[in-house]
């Protein structure tokens, strides 16, 4: 191995090394600057309905395929997409949806849609039918979640607003060593428009020392145990934590709800950096 202390091959020697360091620095830049999953923030991507489940008469779930079956979708925690579609008049409309699932759901993703009757996203979710392609961009969205960030969230939650609060919710209950506690209260008109009723409550059976739910109605059931009207400022002192620098309150619902849910928080001291708006 004499040829190696020569000195040109040293030089030869050195010089391979650095590209090799280079080549790999470059790489790993690239592939952590890489977004993971199959999002793209810039660009709309197709995704492929491959499975429709009706819930009621308004909701249904939709089910989406990823590029491969081990594919995720890559959307961080309380992060939302932007979905494009066609109204009814046919023009270009685009509205903001977050995903029930999660990336340790693989090969797939799923949006629970509640459809109103003069909405324009709505109408473009009625006419889907399973084969049909749903065009898709992000992650978006201004919320960011690190486990331990909080010591507990309150959720304040309307209609459809539950989706954002059940995947973050599910990300904290779903990682064993994420101590943070949930406190939602769920607002609705009837039973009937409760969404996701199942998956919650085997939340509160899973996770009774983390999660805790608290349903309100304006039109209860004869036999109801839950909350009946409006979320009132008494439901959030009791069913919220209390306000802490550590403590944040989420909320997301229809905008009179947002609001009146504003004004409570304020009144009852919860400071703009303890509250934060889907
Ligand atoms: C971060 C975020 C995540 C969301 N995730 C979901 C989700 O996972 N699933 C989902 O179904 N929706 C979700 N939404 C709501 C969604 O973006 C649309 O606002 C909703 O689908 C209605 O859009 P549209 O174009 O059909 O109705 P529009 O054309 O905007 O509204 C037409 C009419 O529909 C009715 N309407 C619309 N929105 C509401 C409402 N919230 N409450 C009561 N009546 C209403 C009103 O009568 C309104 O006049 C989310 C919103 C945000 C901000």
């Amino acid at each position: 191995m004499d040829f190696l202390q020569t000195p040109d091959i040293q030089i030869l020697l050195g010089v391979a090394v650095a590209l090799v360091a280079t080549v790999a620095g470059a790489f790993y830049i690239y592939a952590s600057k890489k977004p993971k999953g199959c999002l793209d923030p810039e660009n709309f991507k197709d995704f492929k309905l491959v499975k429709r489940v009706q819930l009621s008469h308004n909701v249904a779930k939709f089910r989406f395929e990823l590029a491969t079956p081990t594919s995720v979708l890559g959307l961080p925690i309380g992060q939302h997409i932007s979905c494009r579609g066609k109204d009814n008049q046919g023009e270009d409309v685009i509205k903001p949806y977050t995903p029930t699932t999660l990336d340790s759901d693989v090969g797939y993703f799923e949006l629970v849609i509640k459809m109103y009757p003069q909405g324009r996203m709505s109408h473009h979710f009625r006419e889907m039918r399973v084969g049909d392609y749903l065009a898709v961009k992000g992650p978006k969205g201004r919320f960011r979640y690190q486990p331990g960030q909080v010591r507990a969230f309150g959720m304040l939650a309307g209609g459809s607003g539950i989706t954002p609060m059940f995947q973050v919710a599910r990300a904290i209950l779903e990682n064993p060593k994420d101590k943070t506690k949930v406190h939602l209260i769920y607002a609705n008109v009837t039973f009937e428009d409760i969404l996701l009723k199942e998956e919650l409550d085997g939340l509160s059976t899973n996770y009774p020392d983390r999660f805790k739910v608290f349903f309100v109605l304006n039109q209860p059931p004869e036999i109801w145990d839950g909350g009946v009207g409006f979320v009132s400022k008494e439901m959030i002192q009791t069913y919220c934590p209390a306000p802490a620098p550590d403590i944040q309150i989420l909320r997301c619902g229809p905008p009179p709800m947002n609001k009146a849910m504003a004004n409570h928080l304020e009144s009852l001291g919860y400071a703009p950096e303890m509250q934060f708006q889907f």
